[in-house]
């Protein structure tokens, strides 16, 4: 586990590096609040032997921590949520200096964290039971049968900086109850919560199958080197580099990336709800979720009122930096990258005709931008083809269902979706069209609460999920497949050497009589030849 120590001072830019003088000693990281530049934290710059040799510790311990079993974990894992509820309001302190977030959104993250965290200690016993399934064919009776799940033994979770404690958790937690260790690798933007988790483990007294490592690409790409298993979270370049050093070992990775998500207002929607709605899940954490709201189409009909309704409701939100009391809605935004991705796309839709109804512009202040409605816009244009990851809502009038649905569909993203209708029915029809790994109805974020469902994206998106009760542990699990006899056993099997081809006739045709399509389907004219021949 890593130190860090806190500093006085400001400066302009989130997380500096500085490079290491000759000597041995890594190369210091230095954390800052994005919204007023002071100096929060350091943390180390992890070497890739530093990784390495972390990952062998992990090693040493794992087993142990496999062999007791999911109910001995849920009781280590109960122990970390009782200290997450005891830490929360430290946590969201400690959150609050590395992002700037509002202080409500500073206290979703242990919250969320505590839910997730009761949810797999308490349900991986039964995710992670052996299972018998039933035999395909009468043949196969003869057999017990045996599906069982063993931890791939180092679980590397890479992660990005826009939820700095839940975006660990929610892959940390279900990776250690399926019995993996973890090494732990956060963006080098927000490292500090990832390390205030790591000291959690570590007071509580659990077993150390749970390290966190500092640092930036190459620390990262050293978690890839030395896991049997990644889970990232982060941009889709970056996911595609993990892909293919993952596939270069030949081991497993899941991939939740970009995103470009859209709401689609239908005429019949309630439209006061779908304004507020989408006003919060384009601005939320400042449009800093993988899957904000970044784009909005609406049915011609209501498109000028749900414009306006939306506008106010943007108009509405409180900017600034929160201590803890809560007096704001929108903090900064992480990084003056961030800030330059959102100003360009803005700056490029107004060049090309857009209009921008509220916002548009830094504030200036910190990384701070304006909640922004624009409109005018079309699929040309990067702030509708391009990941945001900001506090920008543009909106596009349609003609219709048909055309929302194609427009939604035509981007390579497809992690989340919304559809805001007066009849839901109508909404799963056009959820069922759209291409996303999830759709809410009336809603946003809806699925994230909900651990039973998968969230993973598509296309450009990503590959694989998390969550998705059972799953969610068993992905972190190599099944291996056992059979035992039932039936007392012969000496030899039919199909042993050496071949006979009447006792093989029996059991060629007695599979191709269990698994075919009736009577018709076994060919009886070449058993026989087979049989002619044999003579
Ligand atoms: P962002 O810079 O917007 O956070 P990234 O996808 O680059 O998005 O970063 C997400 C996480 O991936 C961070 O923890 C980052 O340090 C890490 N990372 C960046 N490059 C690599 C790499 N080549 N291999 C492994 N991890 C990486």
């Amino acid at each position: 586990m890593t130190n860090t120590e806190s500093a006085p001072g400001a400066a302009k830019k989130a997380s500096t590096r500085k490079a290491a003088p000759e000597s041995a000693a890594p190369a210091i990281i230095e954390v800052r609040n994005p919204g007023t530049g002071e100096l929060v934290g350091t943390v180390p710059d992890e070497a890739p032997e530093a990784v390495a040799a972390k990952v062998r510790e992990l090693r040493l311990y794992q087993p142990e921590w496999e062999a007791i079993g999911p109910d001995g974990r849920k009781e280590w894992l109960l122990k970390l949520q009782d200290w997450l509820v005891d830490n929360t309001e430290h946590l969201a302190d400690v959150l609050q200096s590395e992002t700037s977030k509002p202080r409500v959104d500073a206290l979703i993250d242990p919250a969320f964290s505590v839910d997730l965290t009761g949810y797999y200690a308490r349900r991986a016993a039964k995710f992670l039971a052996d299972e018998h399934p039933s035999p395909h064919s009468p043949l196969a009776r003869v057999k017990k049968l045996t599906t069982i799940y063993q931890p791939h033994p180092v679980v590397g979770i890479i992660t990005p900086w826009n939820f700095p404690l839940a975006m660990p958790i929610i892959d940390v937690i279900p990776a250690l109850a399926a019995g993996a260790a973890v090494i732990l690798k956060p963006s080098e933007v927000t490292p500090l919560s990832a390390l205030e988790l790591a000291r959690g483990w570590a007071e509580i007294g659990a077993p150390p199958v749970f390290a966190v490592v500092t640092g930036a690409g190459a620390t990262g790409a050293a978690v890839v080197e030395n896991a049997d298993y990644i889970q990232f979270t982060g941009s889709t370049a970056t996911g595609r580099r993990i892909a293919a050093a993952c596939a270069e070992r030949m081991i497993p990775s899941s991939l939740e990336l970009g995103g470009k998500d859209p709401a689609i207002v239908l005429a019949d929607a309630d439209l006061d709800r779908a304004a507020h709605g989408i006003a919060f899940g384009g601005m939320f954490n400042a449009g800093q979720v993988c899957i904000s709201v970044e784009r909005v189409y609406v049915e011609a009909p209501v498109y000028d009122t749900f414009v306006a309704k939306l506008t106010a409701a943007v108009k509405e939100l409180r900017l600034g930096i929160d201590g803890r009391e809560s007096k704001h809605d929108v903090g900064a935004l992480a990084n003056e990258n961030q800030v330059a991705i959102v100003q360009r796309h803005v700056e490029e839709a107004v060049a090309a005709g857009a209009k921008v109804l509220t916002g548009g512009k830094r504030t200036g202040v910190g990384t701070f931008f304006e909640p922004t409605v624009l409109v005018d816009v079309d699929h040309t244009m990067s702030c509708i083809n391009e990941e945001t990851f900001g506090p920008t809502l543009p909106v596009v009038k349609v003609a219709d269902e048909a055309e929302a649905v194609r427009l939604a569909n035509d981007s390579t993203y497809g992690l989340s979706a919304s559809v805001w209708t007066g009849d839901k029915d109508r909404g799963e029809r056009v959820a069922r069209q759209l291409n996303a790994g999830a759709v809410n109805i009336n809603d946003v974020f809806a699925n994230l609460f909900n651990f039973a469902l998968p969230m993973g994206g598509w296309g450009q998106s990503g590959v694989g999920a998390r969550w998705g009760g059972a799953n969610g542990v068993r992905k972190y699990c190599r099944q291996k497949a056992i059979t035992k006899p039932i039936l007392p056993t012969q000496q030899k099997e039919l199909i042993w050497f050496p071949y006979q081809m009447p006792k093989l006739l029996v059991a060629i045709g007695a599979m191709r009589a269990a698994g075919a399509r009736g009577l018709r389907r076994i060919d009886i004219p070449a058993l026989l030849k087979l049989k002619r021949d044999d003579r």
